[in-house]
């Protein structure tokens, strides 16, 4: 398949013509084959696309919530009705199989446009009042930001663009959005989505390029918050060169989060459990339970059915409604993700259980170009080394041993990390007490993965700061103004006459 270039988008429309310059390219990673050109922005294109965004802005925030809500809602309708076209593109641009595509991607964004939607039609955006005394009373009203930047990231494109967008635009502030280098193929076609269902030009603009592109949002004096989605280490720049600004910033990091496999367990929940937490996209979910501690006394059981399931992990044609399992999204993250598995092997000297180097059993011949690696699982793994301390993003699960529950929690806490964690076991109050120590903001129990619009996800410690979604999520693109309303009849002040 090949598809259109793209070119920035701001005031309704993708540029046209005029000096050509510098390009990259969107890779179908199944395959590595060359699917779209892309423009990268230039400064003065960035410039306007948040001049674009500005000037829209005024007009936006004053328009009534229950109307930005009708536009939004449209939107929503616009993308369910197009989701397997979407979800399509979102397959060959990030390589994840369609049977996930056109189950989660476009779905779970659309979720959250209905959600904030509903929100500020019923009363989300309402502030508080309260009588001071007999004289006097406060009122507070929740205001837009102005501008705001979304930078995705490249492993969930149209949902993450979604994320931002909903709650920044349902807000009543505009957005100039940057989706990742690696997979920007949705970006316009939701800036056209959102502008067939009445979205005024100039609310939703979209920009193109790398971290120098990035960081001229962050940096730009128009921009007033950066909703930032990628890594700690980006994420420590692109903080800090927000804050230095005295933006409003929320950052949705990274993570090496732990799965507690209590000793009550049903081990076969277990097992779907952990399998759910490192293979689903391959392994390249923020939330990923990559170190799976499991009782001494199960690890010979637990073992044994994660290698008779781990058969129904079915690498091939994307397209095909039974393949559940993808390439990596690209060479160089195919390049960090060998390298991880060789030090697995090599340097850590983990026992490989499953999986290693190599490709997929089974896979087609006309899929050998692509980023494919084995879904692996190493065990005997221990907390110093080098798989089990980093984030892989990959499909590498880590098993650990443990003798006590107190001792799982405290090795599971041991990291500067705390994006999620869960637990799985059937004494429910002893699932309630694991939870409530674990330091992570994105919990499950007897679960692992769901993240409905309904329920606020951030992380805690290096994995972030802030919300999105759920009620809390909202607030994230709102200032708070409070007016305090004297009815005395006079002024209170102490330059009176002696
Ligand atoms: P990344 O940090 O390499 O890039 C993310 C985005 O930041 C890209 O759009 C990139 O162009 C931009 N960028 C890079 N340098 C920049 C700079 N100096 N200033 C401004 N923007 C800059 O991340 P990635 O590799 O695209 O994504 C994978 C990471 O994202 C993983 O660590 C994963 O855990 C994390 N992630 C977190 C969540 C969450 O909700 N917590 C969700 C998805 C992914």
């Amino acid at each position: 398949m090949s598809l259109p270039d793209r070119r920035t988008f701001y005031n309704g429309k993708a540029v046209s013509g005029g000096p050509s310059g510098p390009t990259f390219q969107s890779i179908d990673p199944s395959t590595s084959k060359v699917v779209c050109t892309i423009y990268t922005s230039s400064e003065s294109e960035v410039d306007q696309a948040i001049r674009s965004a500005n000037l829209a802005f005024p007009s936006w925030a004053s328009t009534p919530p229950v109307e930005r809500s009708r536009i939004l809602l449209k939107a929503a309708s616009i993308l369910r009705s197009r989701n397997d076209e979407l979800a399509k593109i979102e397959t060959i641009d990030t390589g994840k199989p369609f049977s996930e595509t056109s189950t989660v991607d476009v779905i779970t964004g659309a979720d959250v446009l209905e959600y904030f939607a509903h929100l500020v039609a019923s009363g989300g955006l309402n502030g508080e009042s309260f009588h001071l005394r007999d004289s006097a009373w406060v009122y507070t009203s929740k205001e837009p930001l102005g501008t705001c930047a979304g930078i995705g990231a490249w492993n969930y494109p149209i949902q993450i663009a979604l994320w931002k967008s909903a709650p920044c635009l349902a807000a009543g502030n505009t957005m100039v959005y940057k989706p990742s280098e690696v997979t920007p193929l949705h970006a316009q076609l939701l800036a056209e989505v959102y502008q067939e269902a009445g979205l005024p030009d100039g609310v939703f603009n979209v920009v193109y390029g790398d971290g120098s592109v990035g960081s001229l949002l962050t940096r730009h004096p128009g921009i007033a918050k950066v909703s930032f989605t990628g890594q700690v280490s980006t994420g420590r720049k692109v903080a800090g060169a927000a804050a230095g600004e005295m933006k409003y910033v929320t950052m949705e990091l990274g993570g090496k989060s732990p799965v507690i496999v209590l000793p009550d367990v049903d081990l076969e929940q277990a097992v779907d459990g952990a399998m759910m937490a490192n293979f689903f996209s391959t392994g390249q979910v923020c939330t990923n339970g990559t170190r799976v501690f499991v009782p001494e006394q199960l690890k010979a059981e637990f073992e044994r059915l994660l290698l008779l399931k781990m058969q129904y992990v079915r690498a091939g044609d994307l397209l095909d409604a039974n393949t559940n399992f993808g390439p990596l999204v690209s060479k160089a993250h195919y390049d960090k993700v060998v390298r991880y598995i060789k030090h697995g092997v090599e340097v850590d000297k983990a026992r490989l259980l499953y999986g290693g180097l190599g490709q997929p059993d089974h896979l087609p011949q006309s899929l050998r170009t692509g980023y494919w690696v084995r879904p692996t699982v190493f065990t005997d793994c221990t907390d110093e080394m080098k798989i089990v301390k980093e984030e892989i993003f990959g499909p590498v699960m880590s098993i650990l041993t443990y003798s006590s529950v107190d001792e799982a929690v405290r090795r599971a806490n041991n990291t500067e990390l705390g994006l999620a964690a869960g637990v799985f076991g059937r004494d429910i109050d002893l699932c309630h007490r694991v939870i409530k120590q674990l330091q992570a903001g994105i919990t499950w129990v007897n679960t692992w993965g769901e993240s409905p619009a309904e329920m606020a996800v951030g992380g805690w410690k290096q994995s972030g700061v802030g919300v999105e979604n759920g009620r809390r999520g909202l607030e994230a693109w709102l200032r708070n103004k409070s007016t305090l309303v004297d009815m005395g009849g006079s002024v209170p002040t102490v330059f009176s006459k002696l």
